[in-house]
C-alpha cells in the first residue's frame, strides 16, 4: 500500500515537471517561431516593409545607447524599436531579473534545443574565469561602437548571423565581404556544435546582451528561495540547472549568472524552492508569462503612442543636409535611393553606367542578378562621397520640383560650367 502512494506521488510530480516544461518550452518556441517570421518576412518582402533583425533585437538599443544620451541619434542600421525593445528587456530585468534569458531569448532556445541532442553535458575546466569574457565584450562593444559610430559587433554577432540563413554565402552572395561572412559563420557554426556539448555555451560564456542582464539583476524583484530545513540535499537543483549554479548550498539564489528558467524550482522533488515576488510564491509559469507581458506592454504602449519605429522612413538626408550614407541599404530601389538622397536618379545612371533599360524600381541588390551590373550599396555610397555636395544636394538657383522631390533635374553642372548639365 505505502509503495503504490509512493508510486502514485512519483507519477504526479513526474507529470508536473513535464507540463511545467510544455509551458516553458511553449513560450520560448512560439518566441522563436515569431522571430524567425519576422526575420524572413525583412527578407522577402524587403527592408521597407518588414523590420530587420537589427530593428528587432534588443542589443542594438544597448549599442547605441551612450550615442542617444550624447547626439540624441542612433548608429546606423539602429532604428527606435530597438532602443524600446532594450527599455523592456530592462524593465523585465528590473522586476524578474533574467527572465528574458530563460522565458523569450530566441538564441538561448536555439542552444538549448540543441543541448537536448545528448546528454553527456560538460562543465569546462575553465568555467568561472572565462564568464568574465561577456563583460569584456560587453565593455568593449560598446566602447568601439560609441568611438566609431558602427556597429563593429554586428558582423561577427551570432545570433544575427543565424537569423540571416546563410545571406551573404549562400544566397545574395556578397563577394567584397566574403571573410567578413566566413568568420561569422564560423563564430555561429562553432557556438551552435559547443551547445550540444555545453549547455548554454554562448550564453554563460559569450553573450553581450546576457552581460548588461546579469548587471543589473541583482536589483531585481523576484528572487528563488530554498527552504534548507526540508531540503534533504538530493542536489537535483545543481543537476538540472543549465548554466551551473550551486543551489543546493544557498538559503537565497544570488548568482547573476542565473537566467531564471525556473527548472531547478520545478524539478525540486521536495518542492522546497519556490519564486518569491513581493513575498508571494508564485508558480513558475506565471512568472514566465509575467516576463512576457511586460515585454510585450513595453511594445504596446510604446506604438500606442506613436514612438515605435521599426522601419526606416526612407529619408536619408540628415538636419544638417548631410547624405546619411550607412543608412543606404541593398534593399532600396533606385527611384527610393533618388527620393532619399535627393539627387536625380539620371545622376546615378549616369555615374554607375547604369543602361537605360534598368527599372528604377530595382532594388540595388538585385541589380547584379537581373542584369549582371556589379553595383552594391557600398558602391553607391562611395558613388554619392565623389560627388560634389553642394550640387548634388542644393539647387543653386532655388528650384525644387516638389512633385517629384529629387528629381529636380537643375542642379547638377558635371563640367563646372555653370550650366545645368541634367537641366529639362
Ligand atoms: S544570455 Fe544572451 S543569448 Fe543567452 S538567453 Fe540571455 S540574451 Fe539570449
Ligand atoms: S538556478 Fe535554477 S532558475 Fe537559475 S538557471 Fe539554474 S535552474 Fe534555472
Amino acid at each position: 500500500m505505502l509503495n503504490i502512494t509512493f508510486i502514485n506521488k512519483n507519477l504526479a510530480f513526474d507529470s508536473l515537471v513535464k507540463i511545467a516544461h510544455i509551458i516553458r518550452y511553449g513560450i520560448l518556441l512560439a518566441f522563436l517561431a515569431l522571430f524567425t517570421v519576422f526575420s524572413l518576412r525583412h527578407f522577402v518582402l524587403g527592408g521597407d516593409v518588414a523590420a530587420s533583425v537589427d530593428a528587432l533585437c534588443p542589443f542594438g538599443g544597448i549599442e547605441t545607447l551612450l550615442v542617444f544620451i550624447t547626439t540624441g541619434g542612433f548608429v546606423p542600421r539602429i532604428l527606435m524599436s530597438s532602443l524600446i525593445l532594450s527599455i523592456g528587456v530592462f524593465l523585465t530585468v528590473l522586476f524578474f531579473k533574467r527572465g528574458f534569458c530563460g522565458w523569450i531569448c530566441p538564441f538561448g532556445t536555439i542552444q538549448e534545443l540543441l543541448g537536448l541532442i545528448t546528454k553527456k553535458k560538460k562543465l569546462p575546466a575553465f568555467d568561472r574565469p572565462a564568464r568574465y569574457l561577456k563583460y569584456i565584450l560587453l565593455i568593449a562593444i560598446l566602447l568601439l561602437t560609441t568611438y566609431t559610430g558602427y556597429l563593429v559587433f554586428r558582423d561577427y554577432d551570432p545570433f544575427l548571423t543565424f537569423f540571416h540563413f546563410g545571406k551573404g554565402i549562400f544566397w545574395d552572395f556578397e563577394p567584397d565581404a566574403i571573410i567578413t561572412h566566413t568568420i561569422a559563420f564560423a563564430i555561429t557554426i562553432t557556438v551552435l556544435i559547443a551547445s550540444v556539448f555545453i549547455s548554454r555555451v554562448w550564453c554563460k560564456y559569450l553573450c553581450p546582451l546576457g552581460a548588461g542582464m546579469a548587471i543589473f539583476s541583482r536589483f531585481g524583484l523576484t528572487s528563488i528561495v530554498r527552504d534548507s530545513k526540508n531540503c534533504n540535499k538530493c542536489k537535483r537543483c545543481d543537476k538540472v540547472c543549465p548554466v551551473g549554479v550551486k543551489v543546493s548550498n544557498v538559503k537565497k539564489i544570488k548568482d547573476t549568472e542565473c537566467i531564471d528558467c525556473k527548472i531547478c524550482v520545478d524539478e525540486c522533488p521536495k518542492k522546497v524552492l519556490k519564486n518569491q515576488f513581493f513575498g508571494y510564491n508564485i508558480p513558475s509559469w506565471l512568472y514566465g508569462l509575467f516576463v512576457v507581458a511586460v515585454l510585450f506592454a513595453t511594445i504596446f504602449i510604446s506604438i500606442d503612442m506613436g514612438s515605435w519605429q521599426s522601419i526606416p522612413d526612407g529619408d536619408l538626408v540628415t538636419e544638417d543636409g548631410t547624405i546619411d550614407l550607412a543608412s543606404i541599404k541593398g534593399w532600396m530601389t533606385l527611384n527610393q535611393l533618388s527620393n532619399g538622397t535627393q539627387i536625380p536618379t539620371t545622376v546615378f545612371y549616369e555615374g554607375l553606367s547604369i543602361p537605360l533599360e534598368v527599372d528604377p524600381e530595382t532594388p540595388i541588390k538585385d541589380l547584379s542578378q537581373k542584369y549582371g551590373l556589379s553595383i552594391h550599396a557600398e558602391d553607391i555610397r562611395t558613388f554619392i562621397e565623389t560627388l560634389p555636395e553642394e550640387k548634388s544636394i542644393t539647387c543653386p538657383w532655388g528650384i525644387e520640383d516638389d512633385d517629384a522631390p529629387g528629381l529636380c533635374g537643375l542642379y547638377v553642372d558635371s563640367d563646372n560650367n555653370n550650366i545645368c548639365d541634367f537641366s529639362e
